[in-house]
């Protein structure tokens, strides 16, 4: 069905392509929303008017920065920093910071575009940002990632504040990194406060911190199924990654009696054929949590488990080819091409469940949605580690600490207001059951109408 606005927007994702031609995942990104809320803004001309997407694909404020520091060798070392401070209309940006050789400014535009409207979706009054670094944290020495964390915030600390921007973590950006970053963010403003989330308990982080983002997606996940009368116990269930998301996403999974078979890092992926237990679990967590190893050294430890090394000359990853009925990408962006979504829908796949952000290519997303697989579109499925942030931020500013209880139900809460809220909106504009419109409009509309009341700033 062609809209009235169809060649103004071709024209917007045209001049934000030709604007940035090497930031592909951000023109992804956009183009995404873009193709969602067609209806919004042919229902509504004034936000044409007033040139709303042209305003809100251009952040805020782009912030680039040196980052030197000294190895253990003595040599200097120089990364790039970087923030994009992508909307505040609904509040101060909130979003993580990846550190990770990878990135550049356009996966970070795309992170901080996405986050915009994941915000958006949680209820909490967040804006949208992310950051981070070109560094890599991987073989590094802790006083090394202390000397790289404190350069960085050498120069963050005057961008961020509780009331301004709180960065969380995201790859490669764990409670150690938080806790470097935090302490040179003290010692050079003399002040104790909210200015990052996935800080540890005992100086103001929040409990549930670290589960939200994996536990929120199972959570997620658990509504879509319930909607239509069904749920996960007993559910086959793919993971990819084995870093924060998956390893919450696989402990949630095991509460509700579900049976998790694969984990990955970047080198590769372990089948589990028995089924990650809450021993192997535990094995994951100190392997990749305190060991910082490899995923293979599984398949060393248990029997029960093959290890298939990435092979770049497949195009298709192997992961996604085994029989099961829900998948939780939780590693990186597109991973999974229109090859891998088939081989899911093949193998029986009723839903898929996006930890990470963006891993499914436009493609792929077709695949699923023409064939009817339950798609939770990371904006909406891994919010949970946002809306905890968010609850991280009361806390601090009302200085108490709330119970494990009392965060992970309204987490819960969040979750099951996030799912109604796509369901709902998804449903008002003709195509019930599309979790990708119905979280793209809610977001937007959410933030448009902030931007519209706010005036041309
Ligand atoms: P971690 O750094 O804890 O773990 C990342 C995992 O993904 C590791 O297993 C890593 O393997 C793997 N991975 C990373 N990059 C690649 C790559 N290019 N190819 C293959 N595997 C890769 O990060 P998180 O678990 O925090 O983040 C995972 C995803 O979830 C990201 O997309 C992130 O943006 C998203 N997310 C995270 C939130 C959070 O609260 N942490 C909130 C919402 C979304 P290796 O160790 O080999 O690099």
């Amino acid at each position: 069905m062609a809209f009235k606005g169809e060649n103004q927007m071709t024209d917007i994702l045209q001049m934000v392509k030709s604007k940035d031609p090497n930031e592909k995942e951000f023109h992804q990104a956009v183009g995404e929303v873009m193709e969602s809320v067609k209806p919004v803004l042919d229902r509504n001309p004034q936000y044409r008017k007033a040139k709303i997407i042209e305003r809100l694909v251009e952040p805020e404020r782009v912030i680039m920065f040196r980052v030197p520091w000294l190895d253990d060798q003595g040599e200097i070392q120089v990364n790039r920093g970087f923030r994009i401070e992508m909307n505040s209309a609904i509040g101060p940006y909130k979003g993580g910071l990846r550190f990770h050789p990878s990135v550049n400014l356009g996966i970070l535009k795309f992170l901080a575009f996405e986050q915009v409207f994941k915000n958006a979706l949680t209820t909490l009054p967040m804006g949208g940002g992310k950051g981070g670094s070109d560094f890599n944290p991987k073989g590094k020495s802790d006083n090394e990632v202390m000397r790289f964390c404190q350069s960085f915030m050498t120069e963050l600390f005057r961008y961020i504040g509780p009331n301004t921007d709180v960065p969380a973590g995201d790859i490669g950006v764990g409670g150690r990194e938080i806790g470097y970053l935090f302490g040179m963010y003290k010692k050079l403003r003399n002040e104790f406060s909210g200015v990052l989330t996935g800080k540890s308990l005992n100086w103001g982080g929040s409990l549930i911190r670290p589960e939200a983002t994996g536990y929120g997606s199972v959570y997620f996940a658990a509504e879509m199924l319930s909607a239509r009368n069904k749920n996960l116990e007993g559910a086959t269930c793919l993971v990819s990654g084995s870093g924060n998301v998956a390893q919450y996403t696989v402990e949630k999974l095991l509460d509700i009696g579900a049976r998790v078979v694969t984990l990955s890092d970047s080198s590769g992926y372990i089948y589990d054929e028995e089924g990650i237990n809450r021993e192997k679990l535990e094995f994951i967590k100190t392997l990749k949590q305190i060991k910082r190893g490899r995923i293979a050294e599984y398949a060393q430890k248990y029997s029960s488990a093959v290890y298939t090394p990435v092979d770049p000359s497949l195009e298709y990853n192997p992961l996604w080819n085994h029989k099961a009925m829900c998948a939780f990408p939780s590693a990186t962006q597109n991973e999974i091409n229109a090859k891998d979504a088939q081989n899911l829908v093949n193998n029986g796949i009723r839903v898929v469940c996006e930890g990470a952000n963006m891993p499914t290519m436009p493609e792929g997303i077709a695949i699923f949605l023409e064939n009817g697989t339950l798609y939770g579109l990371g904006k909406a499925a891994n919010a949970g580690g946002v809306s905890v942030s968010g609850l991280e931020m009361t806390q601090n500013s009302m200085r108490l600490s709330w119970t494990r209880e009392e965060v992970d139900n309204r987490l819960k809460m969040i979750m099951q207001s996030i799912h109604k809220t796509c369901l709902d909106t998804a449903e008002q504009y003709g195509t019930p059951g599309n979790y990708v419109n119905g979280a793209n409009i809610a977001g937007f509309v959410k933030v448009v109408d902030a931007m519209m009341d706010q005036g041309l700033v």
